[in-house]
């Protein structure tokens, strides 16, 4: 994917160092594309100040551990253990979101069949197209 490993590499500490409750256990790094790393990083922010402020009351929520984040037929996975209902909510929101941005670049998108399923904007899905050609030549009809 379009991205350097020192970016992914800042990324990845920064969510770390923000978050170290979350990431507490092995999850697998962040297996998506850096267009909807913002959005994981509102989720998470989200999600530990609802954390915060519900666990100031007598009610304890616990702690979200996260145990994978990934891409699946085109859409966000994100995988925890803990939470709420809130917190269920945030995590759906979070993935629906993704489904109408794309991935490498964060502009609106949609789902795009063909291949693998991912979720693209234009710009992307036309890139993608022009690289499978190249690859798989005309006899396909992908
Ligand atoms: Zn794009």
């Amino acid at each position: 994917m379009s991205y350097t490993e020192d970016q992914y590499d800042a990324f990845q500490k920064r969510m770390h160092e923000s978050h170290p409750e979350m990431f507490a256990n092995p999850y697998g790094g962040f297996a998506v594309g850096p267009g909807w790393w913002p959005i994981l990083e509102s989720l998470c922010a989200n999600i530990q100040s609802h954390l915060k402020w519900k666990n100031r009351s007598s009610e304890v929520v616990p702690q979200v551990m996260v145990a994978q984040i990934k891409e699946k037929f085109g859409g966000l996975r994100f995988y925890y253990d803990g939470g709420d209902d809130d917190i269920r909510g945030m995590v759906r929101m979070a993935e629906a979101w993704a489904d109408h941005h794309c991935e490498e670049c964060g502009k609106p998108g949609h789902r795009r069949d063909g291949g693998w399923m991912k979720t693209l904007c234009d710009e992307h899905e036309a890139e993608r197209q022009a690289q499978m050609k190249k690859r798989f030549g005309d006899e396909t009809d992908l």
